[in-house]
């Protein structure tokens, strides 16, 4: 089946109209009729090679929603009309003990990304950033009524990377949660952490985006270019999630955390860090990362945000301006998710 989708041509190369190939419908696929497509960070780093050498011509996009077009025969949990979603990995080993625990991103084998990967079957796979996609059951979402289809489609990615470490470190009623960075994902993990029930501090380099800071459900505000800052709030959190992904001063983010605290990362720079361990045993603290959320986890992360009614913030654009959303990414100027209307793209 060939079908419509936007393209880089070569690394750092403006995208651009294609048509790429998708597979005949197995037994346990799904094929997907593609509405929105998000546009994540990852995506410019990756058409750019910035993670080095990727196969091309590449099609981005691992924050897809759509409706159902055609099921496999073997297929049982999705059908013809449903509301579905298909976010970082398209595909796994399923029989290691983390895929088995139902930790697919952290597959002993290596998952399937959603684009510029080589799918079990060896084909390279291509994204979102199309008119359809086939996708293996097991890795589509359903995405509940209640969520705007448009909205939900930052769910896939940056909705389960902020939704994922805060479940896993317990982010709720009585704890004090700072997000780093009030971007794609800080705007998520605001929006989450909130919902979760816990307190909820924004730490962004300035006071700029203070008031959509609290409206988005933050408690406290405060900007990490004051020095103040880092003094008045030593030792107050329970979890700072680290969604900023320049170099960081790992000790001062550290001195923040209360005794048990944890600093996680889900972004990551291009070069190593360094800290002081003393910052870590003066406090029994802990520095971590996580890496999206396995498939059920992700379940779990839409059925939340539909009970809480809780989509991103988006911008919907037409498919002839990516190159230009790219750009504005590159400036920090969305508030705070583009989205491709994909009827766009044809
Ligand atoms: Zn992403
Ligand atoms: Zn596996």
């Amino acid at each position: 089946m060939r079908v419509h989708a936007y393209a880089a041509p070569a690394a750092a190369e403006p995208l651009a109209p294609t048509v790429v190939e998708r597979r005949a419908v197995g037994p346990n696929d799904v094929l997907i009729e593609i509405k929105y497509a998000g546009i994540c960070h990852s995506d410019i780093h990756t058409v750019n090679g910035d993670w080095g050498p990727q196969p091309y011509p590449l099609v981005p996009g691992h924050e897809i929603v759509g409706v159902v077009a055609e099921v496999g025969p073997a297929v049982t949990r999705h059908r013809v009309g449903d509301r579905v979603g298909v976010g970082c990995m398209v595909n796994s080993c399923g029989r290691c003990a983390n895929c088995r625990a139902g930790d697919e991103q952290y597959c002993l084998e290596g998952m399937v990304p959603t684009y510029a990967g080589t799918d079990r079957d060896g084909t390279i796979t291509q994204g979102g950033y199309s008119t359809h996609v086939v996708v293996d059951a097991g890795f589509v979402l359903s995405v509940p009524e209640g969520l705007d289809l448009a909205a939900a489609a930052p769910l896939l990615c940056a909705g389960i990377t902020t939704y994922s470490p805060l479940r896993h470190w317990g982010a709720g009623p009585g704890k004090k949660v700072a997000v780093v960075g009030l971007g794609g994902l800080g705007h998520m993990a605001v929006k989450i952490a909130h919902a979760m029930g816990a307190e909820v501090t924004v730490l962004s380099q300035s006071l700029k985006k203070q008031e959509d800071g609290l409206r988005l459900g933050a408690d406290h505000y405060y900007a990490t270019g004051d020095p103040d800052t880092f003094e008045r709030l030593a030792g107050r959190f329970d979890l700072i999630v680290n969604t900023v992904s320049a170099r960081i001063d790992v000790d001062a983010y550290l001195g923040l955390l209360a005794v048990d605290g944890t600093l996680v990362n889900v972004g990551a720079p291009a070069e190593p860090l360094s800290l002081n361990v003393f910052s870590l045993i003066s406090a029994r603290r802990s520095y971590a990362g996580s890496m999206i959320g396995g498939i059920a986890e992700t379940q779990e992360m839409l059925d939340f945000c539909a009970e809480h009614r809780l989509g991103a913030d988006i911008e919907l654009i037409s498919a002839d301006r990516i190159n230009e959303a790219y750009e504005r990414v590159l400036a920090s100027d969305v508030r705070y998710r583009f989205v491709i209307d994909t009827a766009t793209l044809g």
